[in-house]
């Protein structure tokens, strides 16, 4: 597709081409052809205007004959006037007056050519001049021979031409012999010497004279003109190269060549121009494909949105994770057809569109979206601004990574470590009472052996008591001594327990906060509560033991988010919030030490009097899963510290557990 529209393009662009060529071809001949016909003219003026000259030359030569003998000069006055006309007129050869029978009566050759009958005597060409006189005597005026040539030396020879003139009085005749070469080349003038060639020619083309001549002949305009004299006609032809037709340049013709060629640079720099666009436009066509494939191929849905939060873009991947077609997405506005109803005002609190001014967090945050099935995806949402090739921003462009698979991960990891920790407590219980019992078996055995020895002595009553007071003082003691060793036996397991005692230091509170709070998180945003943390500025570090602690807070942050199961209570209640709070608590002091208190509160169902009262009591439990010792064990860690674990009412609901640390001196 792409190919054949370039294609067509580059035939269009062709077609174009030919037709400019075409267009300016045919105005460059028209011009050519009319500036042609323009020098033709001219050419046939000059023609004419040569023509004329000629006929004047001839006529005044004939006027100033006519004048002399209108004298009756003698042989003398005839002969100088005679010279004299010779000398002006180089074409005039030789001038004859003869006597009525047509004999030489005086004769001047031209100066110029004194020897011009030496080959041939005069003689031979009285026939010409016997007809130019007869045509003389006919029209009673000038007439003109028909012209002949006259051979000279070294073979040369040109072309001559007799005018006879009848004398009145009947003093005979008077005959010029002109040179027809001279008579050309006497009118033909030097600077147009190489540009302009004229020949006389007869009606059948022989051509007898010529004057000028082309250096060359390729691009020559001819005119032809009648030239007729009394008693004979010529031809007279011109033949002027073209580039000297005219002095002036061939103003149309080139300006019209110079705009073909500017037209045809043009054309040549629009095609270039094309052909880069074609280029670039491939590229682009190319980049898109490119773009198009990737986005195709993300796993991460892509979503664009205006400035008014319009979805105007998304990407395969975004219609795959809320289940819906892009006809259905592109287009809708805020509420987005797939935000959960109850958490509609949560998400249109932090849409962008209400933050203009605030800087998005990079992290992103976190989402759920509702598929048309009504299952519910979490979602990380990263949102950046849309900014155009301008710099100016239109809008918002998001990217939304499915969570779902990492929310299972964790919540499979989060489930067996809590099986494990359950698991290891039991372990623990059941180690330390098989422990206890088997310390304690011997003892109580040998106390309840002890005892029934004495009863039984007792029951012999009727013996002297006396007797047996040695014997029973002796099982007393050992009972004593089996006592005490029971009771260090319990001391021992007692002291196991405060061994710990040895691994406190001084611990920041929000050390400690950071020590559980990535488990804190993951039950939280799982069950969609929201966990503050909150540590008092000039809080001092605690003095304890940070593992037990944790253990501790994590204990009562566990049984808090256990109290608000999903939907108790309900999200737009806003309650649904769980808060961690250290702080210093001045009023009490321990041993100089300042104390700390530690808060957990949240906002779940509370506590019945009935659970309240048994609450510290081990393997007291109201869950399924539950074993009942993780309240009592936080109470023994933090008297273990010297502190106190106690609870009390929250409000509006949920329970608050603090308990306080020594602080660290
Ligand atoms: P377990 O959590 O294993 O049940 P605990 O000793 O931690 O054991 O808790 C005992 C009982 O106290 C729980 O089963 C529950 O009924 C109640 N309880 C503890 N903390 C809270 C609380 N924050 N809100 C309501 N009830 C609580």
């Amino acid at each position: 597709m792409k190919f054949s529209l370039g294609a067509g393009r580059w035939w269009l662009w062709s077609a174009l081409c030919v037709l400019l060529l075409l267009l300016l071809g045919a105005l460059v001949f028209l011009a050519r052809a009319y500036e042609d016909s323009r020098l033709t003219e001219q050419l046939e003026q000059t023609a004419t205007d040569l023509v004329a000259e000629i006929r004047a030359s001839l006529n005044h030569n004939v006027q100033a004959l006519q004048a002399l003998h209108s004298s009756r000069p003698d042989q003398a006055r005839w002969q100088q006037a005679s010279t004299a006309l010779l000398l002006d007129n180089r074409e005039v050869l030789r001038i004859e007056w003869r006597d009525p029978q047509l004999q030489i009566r005086l004769a001047q050759a031209s100066p110029f050519l004194p020897n011009l009958f030496d080959q041939l005597p005069r003689s031979q060409f009285q026939p010409d001049v016997r007809q130019a006189c007869a045509n003389a005597r006919r029209f009673n005026g000038p007439a003109y021979s028909t012209s002949y040539f006259l051979p000279q030396q070294e073979g040369r020879g040109q072309e001559l031409l007799e005018m006879c003139l009848q004398l009145p009085d009947d003093e005979g005749y008077l005959v010029l012999t002109y040179g027809l070469s001279n008579l050309l080349a006497e009118r033909v003038g030097r600077d147009a010497q190489g540009s302009l060639s004229v020949a006389l020619t007869e009606s059948d083309g022989t051509r007898l004279a010529i004057a000028g001549r082309l250096t060359h002949r390729q691009d020559t305009l001819r005119a032809v003109q009648l030239f007729e004299l009394p008693g004979s006609a010529y031809t007279l032809r011109l033949e002027q190269a073209r580039e000297f037709a005219d002095g002036r340049p061939k103003a149309l013709s080139s300006t019209l060549a110079l705009l073909a060629l500017a037209l045809a640079g043009v054309l040549a720099l629009l095609a270039y121009d094309v052909r880069k666009r074609l280029r670039t436009e491939a590229r682009l066509a190319e980049a898109l494909a490119f773009r198009k494939a990737m986005e195709d191929s993300l796993q991460t849905g892509l979503r664009a949105r205006d400035m008014k939060g319009r979805i105007t873009y998304v990407n395969p991947a975004f219609c795959q994770l809320v289940g819906l077609p892009p006809e259905r997405l592109i287009g809708t506005s805020n509420p987005a057809p797939y935000w959960p109803p109850d958490r509609v005002e949560e998400y249109l609190q932090r849409q962008p569109v209400n933050q203009t001014g605030k800087p998005q967090p990079r992290q992103g945050f976190e989402a759920e979206y509702i598929r048309p099935d009504g299952t519910r995806l979490p979602l990380l949402v990263v949102e950046a601004p849309l900014i155009d090739a301008q710099g100016r921003q239109t809008g918002w462009m998001s990217a939304a990574l499915d969570l779902s698979a990492q929310r299972k991960i964790e919540e499979q990891s989060r489930a067996s470590q809590e099986r494990l920790a359950a698991t290891a407590r039991l372990a623990m219980a059941g180690e330390l009472a098989s422990l206890i019992s088997h310390e304690l078996n011997q003892p109580l055995a040998a106390i309840s052996s002890y005892a029934n020895g004495s009863l039984n002595l007792l029951q012999e009553a009727d013996r002297d008591c006396q007797a047996l007071r040695p014997d029973l003082e002796e099982a007393m003691r050992r009972i004593a001594s089996q006592a005490e060793r029971a009771g260090r036996v319990i001391k021992s397991v007692s002291d196991l327990v405060r061994r710990r005692e040895r691994e406190r230091s001084a611990v920041a509170p929000q050390a400690l906060f950071d020590g559980i709070a990535p488990l804190v998180q993951l039950q939280a945003r799982k069950a969609g509560i929201e966990v503050r943390w909150q540590v008092e500025p000039g809080c001092p570090p605690a003095w304890c033991d940070a593992t037990m602690v944790e253990q501790v807070l994590l204990n009562l942050v566990r049984n808090g988010l256990q109290a608000m199961p999903t939907g108790d209570p309900p999200a737009s209640s806003g309650l649904r919030t769980l808060q961690l709070r250290a702080a210093p608590a001045p009023a009490e002091t321990s041993g100089g030490r300042p104390w700390i208190a530690f808060t957990v509160t949240d906002h779940g169902h509370g506590l019945s009097d009935q659970i309240a009262r048994q609450l510290f009591t081990p393997f007291f439990t109201t869950k399924s899963e539950g074993m009942g010792l993780g309240l009592s064990l936080c109470r023994t860690v933090v008297e273990q510290h010297g502190g106190a674990l106690d609870y009390l009412s929250g409000s509006p609901r949920g329970t608050v557990f603090r308990f306080t640390l020594p602080a660290a001196l």
